[in-house]
């Protein structure tokens, strides 16, 4: 798949050498895991019903590893764009390997945190990572980074995402550099009931379609 992926020379070629050599999904974890710090944890309620809520956590990282993550072909967009399930898959390889050090964070610095809640919730199927976007943050240390650009310079060519005609193709092949990520837990009940907002249903293939959801 890597071969169909290339950038734009709105990507320098230093960085197109970096984003081309990352080899798997799993060093991206790792890269994750070495270099995060955790930022914050919320629980947030649902906006379409408030019986339900979510844990969030942000977490900020080098502006290379926010690369790798998100413009490498062996990224998190990178492997949606293999396949919507092979994408879920990695997505759920994050938080299975990611979950003891947010966890273990948040036990020593955000009280009330409820563990079973929170690690049923990063471990459903609705769990996601994502940039931060602005209007969308909790406290002052998880202030979004990304809003949407005026003018989207294509940067990412793979075929797809630049010749997708979805809504929110006109953002999947930028390569945006930031630094936070945020992970958000699926939307539960107090019965563990899992909700997933309609507008939402279709993320995995969205991600593959247009790059964006
Ligand atoms: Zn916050």
């Amino acid at each position: 798949m890597a071969d169909l992926w290339r950038y734009s020379s709105a990507v320098s070629e230093t960085r197109q050498e970096r984003l081309l050599s990352v080899h798997s999904f799993s060093s991206v974890i790792e890269q994750i895991h070495q270099d995060m710090s955790i930022l914050c944890y919320h629980i947030q309620q649902c906006d379409d019903d408030s019986t339900y809520a979510r844990p969030v956590f942000s977490v900020c990282v080098s502006k290379n590893t926010f690369d790798n993550f998100f413009n490498s072909p062996a990224g998190y967009r990178g492997s949606y764009f293999v396949s919507p399930f092979y994408g879920l898959q990695c997505n759920r390889q994050l938080f299975e390997e990611l979950l003891p050090a947010l966890s273990s964070w948040a036990i020593k610095n955000a009280p009330g945190y409820k563990t079973e809640f929170a690690q049923e919730a990063l471990l459903a199927v609705s769990a996601k990572a994502w940039l931060a976007e602005c209007s969308m943050e909790l406290c002052h240390a998880c202030y979004g980074e990304w809003s949407c650009p005026k003018n989207c310079q294509e940067e990412i060519i793979n075929g797809r995402w630049e010749v997708s005609a979805g809504p929110n193709s006109r953002f999947g092949s930028i390569a945006p550099r930031h630094s936070k990520i945020r992970f958000f837990g699926a939307f539960l009940n107090a019965r563990g009931d899992e909700f997933i907002p309609v507008r939402k249903r279709q993320r995995a293939q969205q991600l593959h379609d247009d790059g964006w959801s």
